[in-house]
């Protein structure tokens, strides 16, 4: 068992048991006497694994008829680009919900590719909060968000009102609550934050809503040939969609979506309790949007920076330095992470108090 705290911000923590089944797989998989990394993609023993992934989003998620879940390559990032090809019309325009660094690189991406209009920012106070009151015009061709804003460790709470398609990047609290698939048009997520290794990129999107675009898409880009091809146009991520499969195994066995928003409600507010009432830590995130998933803080005086870095380092917690455009800690709290981990964190930090 691992001794180490692991609050990294992503690639993540995984379950232990994820990473035994995932190890053993490497050296032999189902009892085939070959590794996972070796066999083909076509393979029954991987078809398998491909076609119990996309069942079980489709259960853990009760994700309804008309859907496809992909599994894709080239993360999140390329989800900015396949959100614009796919879903924005060559005189179109995309609307963006501007609430972090990752909001921020996908409506770049949409200038690029084609017009934008960010229907509000919270750039002017560092991302610490999310707009709520502003317009969406019903001349843009979707409204895109960013649910959980891994940086500055704000979230989403209320779906905003929408007569265009949302479509959602999730990369970083996917799998961590409720959600109604059908408020979306499309939802993203890399896996690497709550759902397996870096390499593969979860997609559901409404199929009525493919092939209709006139732009020329890229057929790498192009999500209605790789919902046809069920994730097979080219050769797929295969070791991280299996990790995948096994995380999502461990969360239906465990109680699936219902039960991991309970422990992460719980998870959450253990730590934003001592940041609450401990004078020497403050949240950097407004009280109503905190994220669930990275929970930001600073130390109210930067003198005693030296001793809290010891104690941390010496109770065995690692990846706890907030991102440099925020400063202070980052404390990601995913899925993955047992709540003994973050009694731990709280310990110190209430060491630093006496
Ligand atoms: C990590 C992250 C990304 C980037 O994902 P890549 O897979 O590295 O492209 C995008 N959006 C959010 C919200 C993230 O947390």
């Amino acid at each position: 068992m691992s001794k180490v705290h692991n609050f990294s911000a992503g690639p993540s923590i995984l379950n232990q048991d994820v990473i035994k089944k995932a190890s053993e797989a490497v050296t032999n998989f189902n009892d085939l006497n070959l590794s996972i990394l070796e066999i083909s993609h076509r393979s029954k023993d991987f078809v398998a694994v491909m076609d119990n992934a996309v069942a079980l989003v489709k259960e853990i998620l009760n994700v309804p008829e008309g859907y496809s879940v992909l599994f894709l390559q080239g993360g999140a990032s390329t989800g900015f680009l396949a959100t614009i090809l796919n879903f924005m019309s060559k005189d179109g325009t995309g609307a963006y919900l501007n609430t972090g660094a990752w909001s921020k690189k996908a409506l770049q991406e949409a200038k690029k590719l084609g017009n934008l209009n960010m229907v509000a920012s919270s750039e002017d106070n560092n991302f610490n909060y999310i707009p709520k009151v502003y317009p969406i015009s019903t001349n843009d061709d979707y409204l895109h968000i960013t649910t959980n804003n891994t940086i500055f460790g704000t979230q989403i709470k209320k779906l905003p009102v929408s007569r265009i398609p949302i479509i959602a990047d999730m990369s970083s609290d996917i799998f961590s609550r409720k959600i109604n698939v059908s408020d979306y048009a499309m939802i993203y997520a890399g896996a690497q934050k709550n759902l397996g290794p870096a390499g593969t990129t979860l997609y559901i999107v409404k199929d009525s809503l493919l092939g209709k675009n006139d732009r020329t898409i890229p057929t790498m880009l192009d999500l209605s040939v790789h919902a046809d091809k069920g994730s097979m146009f080219n050769t797929p991520p295969v070791y991280p969609i299996y990790v995948s499969m096994l995380t999502l195994e461990w969360l239906k066995a465990n109680g699936g979506i219902e039960w991991i928003e309970r422990v992460n409600n719980e998870k959450a507010a253990l730590l934003y309790n001592e940041i609450d009432n401990n004078p020497l830590f403050e949240g950097t995130a407004a009280k109503e949007d905190r994220s669930n998933m990275n929970v930001t803080f600073v130390l109210t005086d930067e003198s005693k920076k030296e001793q809290f870095d010891q104690l941390w380092n010496e109770a065995g917690i690692s990846g706890i330095n907030g991102h440099r455009s925020v400063g202070g800690y980052r404390a990601s709290i995913y899925n993955a992470m047992p709540i003994e981990s973050i009694q731990v964190l709280v310990d110190t930090m209430k060491k630093l108090n006496s």
